[in-house]
Order: structure tokens, then sequence, then C-alpha cells
């Protein structure tokens, strides 16, 4: 038994820890796709990497740690990761999904699974009681962000997850842009988290990569199958790379709040802003709630541009910060959710929920935040149209 119970001590000790074999402290890297077996039906616990891989294996009992389920699965992507979980589904079954849900997670229910009969509802989940009104006999499973992209919404997870098990439907969370370090869903009673790895998890824009994690012995076994039969599996290099920015995840997550947190309250009082998410501004939608369920409000925050200042020379003139889709990355990204990250999701439905063509998103990298902010202040500067 470890003798530590923080997160930042798990970060760097959970799951499988080094090798015992050797010694190193490192999980190795096997890249093997399959293993010699001493006799017809004798082997050593893997039989062929697509079912089983140790390196992956590492990885997939640490994020089970971290955010405190039975079971976890690496995949190749998120959306792979998110695919896997839709799949536990079938023609006939509703999925509600909040009203800012990861555009790549709609577009897989709108054009995929939607062929297959399984449907989904948009829902503006932060409002408990239209949630609870939406449930019918086909729904399902309950599909969430908080907070949701690119608004930074939030949705109470404890009341979701009651409202789950009072229907007897399953609550799904995506957690990539708080992570376990800062939000454990499972805790907060939900049966299955998922995660973009590629984000803050990997850390440094390197990789992509997915993992789902369940609460239960039921849904571990019915994933595993999923997972072996569909085969949208992390390599084991791959694997590696994401053990290894998990160790530092604790350390970046706490300097990428420290500088939004700064930018978010420099760019409240500057004039080319005419609306700022942040959810750890205390007049931030979901204040509180956020506060109750995190342990910090993460580093991502977005603002409407005024119309007085081009939005084209905005993103053109900025230096290090590069126009990029993805997050979570130590280097600061700007995006333009409408055109960029939403842009799957049609005009109409981006009107309603907030994702307005002057709306822009910042990842706030781990840089200097006074390097950050002279970067914004000379963005604004130079696209100032009057
Ligand atoms: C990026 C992202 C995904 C998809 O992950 P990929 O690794 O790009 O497939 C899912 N959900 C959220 C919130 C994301 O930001």
């Amino acid at each position: 038994m470890s003798n530590y119970s923080n997160i930042d001590s798990k970060l760097i000790h959970g799951g499988i820890d080094g090798d015992e074999n050797t010694g190193a402290v490192n999980v190795p890297i096997f890249q093997t796709s399959t293993y010699k077996q001493q006799g017809l039906g004798k082997n050593k616990g893997y039989e062929y990497s697509r079912t089983g891989n140790p390196t992956r294996q590492a990885l997939e009992s640490l994020i089970a740690d971290l955010e405190g389920g039975v079971a976890g699965f690496a995949f190749a992507s998120g959306m792979a990761a998110t695919t896997a979980v839709l799949s536990l589904f079938k023609t006939g079954d509703k999925i509600i999904i909040s009203s800012n849900v990861y555009g790549g997670t709609f577009r897989v229910l709108d054009k995929v699974f939607n062929n297959f009969g399984i449907t989904y509802e948009i829902v503006e989940t932060s409002d408990l009681a239209i949630l609870e009104k939406s449930i019918d006999a086909d729904v399902k499973a309950i599909f969430i962000e908080s907070p949701a992209n690119p608004i930074l919404s939030i949705t109470d997870i404890k009341e979701v997850a009651l409202i789950g098990k009072k229907h007897n439907i399953l609550t799904i969370v995506d957690n990539t842009f708080m992570t376990p370090y800062l939000q454990r869903p499972i805790e907060l009673g939900v049966d299955i988290v998922v995660h973009s790895g590629t984000k803050y998890l990997g850390g440094h824009s390197d990789l992509i990569a997915g993992l789902a994690v369940v609460n239960s012995e039921e849904l571990a076994e019915r994933l595993a199958f999923i997972q072996n039969s569909t085969g949208g599996i992390l390599q084991p290099f791959d694997s590696f790379l994401l053990i290894r920015g998990i160790k530092t995840l604790g350390v970046r997550m706490d300097r990428h709040i420290e500088n939004a947190l700064f930018i978010a309250e420099e760019l409240k009082k500057h004039p080319g802003v005419k609306a700022i998410y942040y959810p750890g501004l205390p007049e931030s939608q979901g204040y509180e709630i956020n506060k109750s369920q995190t342990s910090g409000p993460g580093g991502m925050l977005s603002f409407e541009l005024d119309e007085k200042y081009n939005i084209h020379k905005f993103f053109e003139s900025l230096e290090f910060i590069s126009l990029a889709e993805s997050l979570g990355g130590v280097e600061s990204l700007i995006c333009h959710p409408s055109s960029m990250t939403h842009a799957s999701i049609p005009y109409e439905i981006r009107q309603k929920v907030g994702i307005v063509e002057n709306l822009i998103r910042i990842s706030v990298g781990i840089e200097n935040k006074k390097d950050i902010l002279n970067d914004l202040e000379q963005a604004f500067l130079k696209s100032y149209e009057g």
C-alpha cells in the first residue's frame, strides 16, 4: 500500500510505478505486438497488444487511480475514447448532451451514431430543471462537460449524477478541461469519465491520445470488450509519453491557473473586450458551483472582441501566441471557435449557445504571464480601427 494520498504524489507514483524487474524508475516502452506463450492456454497475462500491453496498462491503471475509478482505458485519441463509450448504447437509445459539448462529440453523434439509430438531444444542462424535463423513456445517458467549451459554462456535476441515478441512466463527463488534478467526476457520483489526453494530460502538444475511466466492474468489462473489439487503442510509445506528461500535470496546471487568472483580470478592464468568460472570475456563471466541485478554475478563457477591432488583424498580429486548434499545452494557443473548434456545430445552434463570430478562446500557457499580456496588448493596438 502506498503511504500518500494527495493527488500531486499520485500523478507521479499512481498506477504502476516503475519496473520491478529492473528497478527502472519509469515504466519501459513495451514495443511488442505479441507475447511468447509457455504452452497452450499458459501465458504471463498478455497475449496480443490490442488486448493488453504493459505500457498501456500502466497508463490505464494510472488514470483509474487519478480519477478514483474501477478501471481505465487508453485510446488513440479523445474521439476514439468517446466513440468507444458511445458504443455502449444501441439502436433506439437517446443521449442528452450539454449545449456546449465539444464539436467532435456533437459530430460523431450527429453524423455517425445517428446512422445506427442512436439519437441525441442538445440540452442546456447547466439548468437542472430543463435537464430533468428532457428525460424521456428513450434517454439512456447524459453526456456533459463542465466547464463546457468555449464559453466555459458550468454544470453541477453532483446534481446531474443524482438525476442520472434517479432515472437509472448513465452519466458521462468529458473531464478534458479540468483533468483529475482539479476535478474528479466519479467522486461526485458519475459513471464514466472521458478525456482527450492530447490536451492538459499530455501537456506538450506532441501527442494525440484519449482515456476513459468507469466506476463499476460491469462497465469495465463492457468497455474492455469494446476496446478489444473495435481496436482504437493507444500505442506503447504514446502511452509512455502520456505517463510522462501526467507526472508534471500538477505544477503545470498551477501555473496555467496563475497565468489565466492574471490575463482574465487584465482583459476584463480592457476596452477591446466586450465580454469575458473565465470560471475563476467571481462574476462568472456557476462560479460557486465550480468552486465547490473543483480545486481550481483551469487555464482556458474566452472573450468577445469589441467591434472596433478587426478580428483578422488581431489574430495576425500576435507574435508568440499561436493561432491553432487544441489546448492545454505549455505554450499559449489562441483560436476562433466559430470557424475552428466549433465549426461542425450548425450556425443557428452556435448563436444560441454563445459561440458568436467575435468570440476568441485562449489556452493560456505557462510562459511568463506579463509576456503573454504584452503579446495580446500589441495585437489589440495593431487591430484597432476605431
Ligand atoms: C480535444 C477534445 C476532444 C477530442 O480529443 P482528440 O484527442 O482531439 O480526439 C474531446 N473533448 C474535448 C473537451 C476536447 O477538448
